[in-house]
């Protein structure tokens, strides 16, 4: 606008110039000044552009390396506001856009947070599980592992993951089970397998749960395999059974021989006195060894409920060991065993219930000579620590032994070792009595030793009295 107002001056000046008239010499002058004066005005006028155009460079410059989106300002230069005016409209939507997306971004963040916390916790939850858990994709590659899963099918995550299935997996069962369930499956599918794995060589049986994982409204992306360990379930099971089968067999066997003696008896088929004799004899065993059985069902029973009557009062457990032996020595002599006993003085004792005690001895004296073969020993040592302050009494045989793999589970309830089966019959009761004996009433400790083919060595110790 200056601009403008000058050059028009000028141009009314030199129209209106007249060099004839009076004065010339200032009419010359004029103009001249009129042009110094309008060169001066477009330098200043350029200058000042220049100014705002620098000014608007290192603003835009300083909004390049800001994080803050700034608006321009031009303040000594109307010319420049037509031009600054439209670039902040500009900023300003780059602005709003920025701010947009710093609040979707932030968003994002606190859902990959989420996410990751999600993802920490369904992964302790599967490792903290004891069951052996894997997890596969849609390729049925492995993502998830726990070390249950690692232990049994033996691989390590860390070098395992985002490697298909079957080259992890030695089972192809399993592999395709999980195929199959990805494959065929859909959110619903959740099915149950019962299928063998042998773990180190040994087999186990194993109940496999298979599961989809399906996000809503997608195809199945992924299998969860879960595979909890039944083995023991299903000894337990079969044990059971067993159990049932022997209780009635051992029940059966007294009682069928108490009723073919008393027939006898009764039918008068024994003349003389002494064969009578031997009958009510057998009867009177018989009749033990049925009381015996039953009552050893109903003491585990009585102990476990917590209901039994304990009478403590001072035990001498090299007496206890005696009566036993006495009781259990024809057994002995039937099978040609030795019996050998080192016993300690007899006033020992020890503050205990004397008919369980009597009990837990004869179990574990009577199972020595029963798994022990003709013409082996069968040792019961009784002795005093005066130093721990116990009282033990060890009861050792050459017999038939124990193996490794079954020697932790021969105090379960029915739990009878198979091989030595043969050498005798039982209802795997007894060692369970002595240890609810022993351990649950009198805070004592029972233990074993045992080789297959060997022999085997319980003993158990109980505090004396002080
Ligand atoms: P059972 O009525 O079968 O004898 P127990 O509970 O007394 O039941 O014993 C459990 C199993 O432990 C037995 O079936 C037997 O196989 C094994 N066992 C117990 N004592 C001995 C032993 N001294 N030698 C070898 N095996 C034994």
């Amino acid at each position: 606008m200056a601009l403008g107002g000058c050059a028009a001056y000028y141009a009314a000046m030199v129209i209106t110039y007249k060099p004839d008239a009076p004065d010339a010499r200032l009419g010359y002058l004029i103009p001249v000044m009129l042009a110094t004066l309008t060169v001066m005005i477009l330098i200043g006028f350029q200058r000042k552009v220049h100014r705002s155009a620098d000014s608007i460079g290192s603003q835009l410059k300083q909004l390049k390396d800001s994080d803050e989106v700034g608006l321009i300002e031009v303040s000594d230069s109307e010319e420049l506001v037509s031009v600054a005016k439209p670039l902040n409209e500009y900023l300003l939507s780059i602005r709003k856009n920025m701010n947009r997306l710093r609040s979707e971004n932030r968003e994002l963040q606190i859902q990959a947070r989420i996410a990751s916390a999600e993802k920490h916790h369904t992964e302790a939850i599967i490792f903290s599980i004891s069951d052996a858990v894997i997890v596969t994709n849609r390729f049925d590659e492995l993502l998830l592992a726990n070390d249950a899963a690692e232990k049994l099918l033996g691989f390590q995550l860390a070098s395992a993951v985002r490697k298909n299935i079957d080259r992890i997996v030695s089972d192809g069962t399993l592999v395709r089970l999980i195929r199959e369930t990805r494959s065929h499956g859909s959110s619903f599918t959740r099915k149950v397998v019962e299928h063998n794995i042998d773990s180190k060589g040994v087999p186990r049986t194993f109940s496999i749960t298979l599961s989809c994982i399906v996000a809503p409204g997608e195809e199945v992306s992924g299998v969860v395999a879960v595979l909890h360990d039944v083995t023991r379930e299903k000894d337990i099971a079969r044990m059971k059974t067993d159990f049932v089968s022997n209780v009635s067999h051992e029940l059966k066997t007294p009682l069928a021989s108490i009723k073919a003696y008393v027939e006898m008896l009764m039918d008068d088929e024994v003349e003389d006195e002494a064969t009578r004799g031997e009958f009510y004899e057998i009867i009177s065993t018989e009749a033990d060894r049925l009381h015996r059985l039953i009552e050893n069902i109903l003491n585990i029973s009585r102990i476990e409920s917590g209901v039994v009557k304990v009478v403590r009062e001072p035990v001498s457990l090299p007496g206890v060991v005696k009566q036993v032996l006495d009781v259990a020595s024809p057994q002995a002599k039937l099978k040609d065993l030795k019996l050998v006993s080192h016993l300690a003085p007899i006033y020992s004792q020890v503050e205990a219930d004397h008919d369980m005690i009597y009990q837990a001895v004869m179990n574990l004296v009577s199972n020595a000579i029963k798994y022990t073969p003709k013409g082996g020993q069968v040792t019961v040592t009784v002795g005093v620590d005066e130093l721990r302050g116990v009282s033990f009494c060890e009861v050792s045989d050459d017999g038939a032994g124990i193996s490794v793999e079954e020697l932790p589970h021969i105090f379960d309830k029915f739990y009878r070792v198979k091989a030595n089966n043969k050498l005798a019959k039982g209802t795997g009761l007894g060692l369970t009595l002595v240890k609810h004996i022993v351990e649950a009433v009198h805070d004592g400790k029972l233990s074993v030793a045992s080789t297959e083919g060997d022999g085997s060595t319980f003993t158990f110790e109980l505090p004396n009295i002080k």
